[in-house]
């Protein structure tokens, strides 16, 4: 009988196997997976400069966390520290707080737990009860808020959007209080990239909290826009450290920051507002390490590559990526507008194109989804939580990697799919 030379894939194999082997296996089962270039959905980057590459590699076996071995990484940590909270105008360059995150979850988690430190320190001062925090947030976030909500013990104030690019803004005002820890706000929304009226909502919450002595700052989800809005030609609203109000902002690197993924950032507009009780000081192996993240350990491979990008794009490479997304961008939304079949819903300030079918009603979009998909495309389809009719929809993030020639198909592709499937309702 012919031996079995198969490796076991359902079990911790009782012998090992040769290395060569074990690769091709894994790739071959891989090659069945999408591939991520085409992966129009996601916003996280899947290609960085060969260079880029070779450092992630050679520096792959580095713990982060392992500050006094790794002194050096550690410095340049906290150099890229130091340029966001340039980029994003923190008010005191002498006092900036930040750290690496796995990404803007993590970070969205460690800022609203600061939040919430801050909040029951001020409460305590007050002799008030700390008993029932809440937050205020809109119910298009990102679930990470939803997340931290559960996971922290924090009520969930979800205020309804009642459209597409409604921002609930009276309805957030009336819902905050004296246990309020944080406002959230998003800057680059992932339904359908759209900016919340940030500066509004702080002079707003300005005013309340003169009114009732209340001290309700703002959290700024900055997951998508981060790394875009510093690089855009016109900044028509102010968003950033420059309101008064917004103490924490997130940022995630893999996206518009060009890296891959795994990291994320998290800064504060001030060390004041990272409370002292959450710095975690730890005897490790040498000095005492002080942390504020949630895991302990963590590859340093993603931050060095952060620093990577921002060295080799400086400004003007990252405007001049920026400026070339955004022009294809518009040349996608401007070929599916004239072609009749689709509706362009987003606001075209980022590189993302939202957009719903025109007769939606005799087309079912998942099976319009499974037709790009045999294209290769890969394109989410989604509902905005909210409180009006949902509504599917469709989004392509432009990345770094995408050319006008691959615009130019995808939008050929779009609307034969669409035709061909209009024509077999007929
Ligand atoms: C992607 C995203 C997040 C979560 O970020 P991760 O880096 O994936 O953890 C949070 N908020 C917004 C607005 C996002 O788009």
């Amino acid at each position: 009988m012919k031996k079995n030379n198969a490796i076991s894939l359902n079990n911790f194999p009782e012998k090992g196997n040769k290395p060569a082997k074990v690769y091709k296996t894994i790739c071959s089962e891989l090659d069945m997976d999408g591939n991520v270039h085409l992966d129009l959905g996601s916003f996280s980057t899947t290609i960085m400069n060969p260079y880029a590459d070779k450092l992630i590699l050679e520096q792959l076996g580095k713990n982060f966390i392992d500050y006094g071995e790794y002194a050096q990484t550690k410095k340049i940590h906290d150099r890229i520290i130091a340029i966001l909270s340039g980029i994003l105008n923190v008010p005191n360059c002498k006092s900036i707080q930040g750290t690496s995150t796995l990404g803007s979850s993590e970070a969205i988690h460690l800022a609203l737990l600061a939040h919430k430190w801050h909040w029951k320190k001020r409460q305590q001062s007050l002799n008030l009860s700390t008993a029932k925090p809440n937050i205020v947030y809109s119910s298009n976030a990102h679930v990470c808020w939803d997340k931290f909500a559960l996971y922290f013990d924090v009520e969930p104030r979800k205020i309804s959007v009642s459209s597409l690019h409604s921002y609930p803004l009276q309805e957030i005002l009336e819902s905050i209080d004296e246990n309020t820890i944080c406002i959230g706000a998003i800057a680059g929304n992932t339904y359908t990239g759209g900016i919340d009226p940030i500066e509004e909502l702080n002079s707003k919450i300005t005013e309340i909290n003169s009114k009732n002595n209340w001290d309700v700052g703002i959290h700024v989800d900055a997951a998508i826009s981060g790394f875009v809005l510093p690089f855009l030609k016109t900044q028509k609203k102010q968003w950033d450290f420059r309101l008064s109000l917004v103490r924490s902002i997130n940022l995630s690197g893999h996206k518009f920051g060009l890296v891959y993924p795994g990291i994320g950032w998290l800064i504060f507009r001030d060390a004041f507002f990272l409370p002292k009780d959450l710095i975690f000081s730890s005897h490790y192996l040498e000095k005492p390490i002080e942390t504020f993240t949630l895991n302990y350990s963590k590859g340093a491979s993603m931050i060095l590559a952060q620093y990577f990008s921002i060295l080799q794009h400086g400004i003007s490479g990252y405007k001049k990526i920026i400026k070339n997304c955004s022009k294809i961008a518009q040349t996608i939304r401007e070929n599916l507008r004239q072609s009749d079949c689709f509706e362009v819903v987003d606001e075209g300030i980022l590189p993302v194109v939202v957009f719903k079918l025109k007769s939606s009603g005799s087309i079912d979009l998942y099976e319009f989804q499974l037709h790009l998909k045999s294209k290769n495309w890969m394109l989410p389809v989604y509902d905005i939580p909210g409180n009006f009719e949902p509504e599917k929809l469709m989004r392509i993030v432009i990345k770094e990697n995408f050319n006008s020639v691959m615009a130019l198909q995808l939008c050929n592709d779009l609307i034969s799919v669409y035709q061909n499937l209009n024509n077999d309702r007929l």
